[in-house]
């Protein structure tokens, strides 16, 4: 019926541009596709995607005010508001990666210093246990770790967390931490009902909640979080290719809907 890609970068998904990746020229990344392909191509944030497939079919479903953090090769999020994903004026809402709230001097891909990515990734997570194993930590991880292939090197990680590898959930709980940090100021402005933990990361599961919520202790205002309930997801991996079909599903019905309604 059509085609649906989770892309990271600045997307404007009316238009179809995807302003970071795979520039095309004259021509935009849905207009390329669609005529390969011969079918309707839908593009849109990967976050926002992830916050879209929890709405529809995992844990905020008939919730109205919820962010869905995608901890993944960087930190996004969607943002759920009044029972709608909420995509901002253009499409660039919720670029939770990017808030700087670290005076740390690293370079983060987008040109700034100490944004939450510089301290949170998995990717991160992963350097982080590459230089500890350099020092001499003690840990379980296989002894090419790292392999430089990301998704190896993610799931070396994910299955060291899961066995309890003492340095390994260290580095998660001090990522997690940080991630809290971002969600305090997130429960400050918004006022959510509950927080979802999705994407790729969400695998090591119940280990990244403490820290979270160590955090929000630490950081919000008790008034502001006690009805903030923190979940992770049981989606995980799937949620952004459960949104990339949503996304496709509800633009065909849109589509149909102004179709019927002109011919009426
Ligand atoms: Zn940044």
């Amino acid at each position: 019926m059509g085609v649906g890609i989770g892309m990271p970068g600045f997307i404007d998904f009316q238009k179809g541009i995807n302003y970071t990746f795979l520039e095309i020229k004259d021509q935009t990344i849905i207009e390329y596709l669609t005529e390969e392909i011969k079918l309707p191509v839908y593009i849109d944030n990967d976050s926002s995607l992830i916050a879209l497939a929890e709405l529809r079919f995992g844990s905020v479903h008939h919730k109205k005010n919820v962010m869905v953090i995608n901890i993944g090769w960087g930190v996004g999020l969607g943002l759920i508001l009044n029972g709608e994903l909420f995509r901002g004026h253009n499409g660039f809402a919720g670029e939770f990666s990017h808030i700087p709230i670290f005076d740390n001097n690293k370079l983060c891909e987008c040109g700034k210093t100490g944004c939450l990515e510089t301290e949170t990734s998995l990717l991160v997570l992963i350097e982080k246990a590459a230089a500890g194993l350099k020092e001499g930590r003690l840990s379980s991880l296989p002894s090419n770790f790292p392999s430089d292939y990301y998704e190896q090197d993610y799931e070396a990680i994910i299955a060291a967390a899961l066995k309890g590898d003492q340095f390994v959930v260290e580095l998660f709980s001090e990522s997690g931490y940080n991630i809290g940090r971002g969600i305090a100021i997130l429960i400050h402005l918004l006022n959510p009902e509950l927080i979802v933990l999705s994407g790729r990361g969400a695998a090591a599961g119940k280990i990244w909640e403490a820290p979270i919520q160590n955090a929000i202790n630490k950081h919000c205002i008790p008034r502001l979080s006690s009805n903030t309930k923190i979940k992770v997801s049981t989606l995980g991996h799937d949620a952004e290719l459960i949104g990339a079909s949503v996304l496709v599903m509800e633009n065909i019905e849109k589509n149909n809907t102004v179709i019927k309604n002109k011919t009426v």
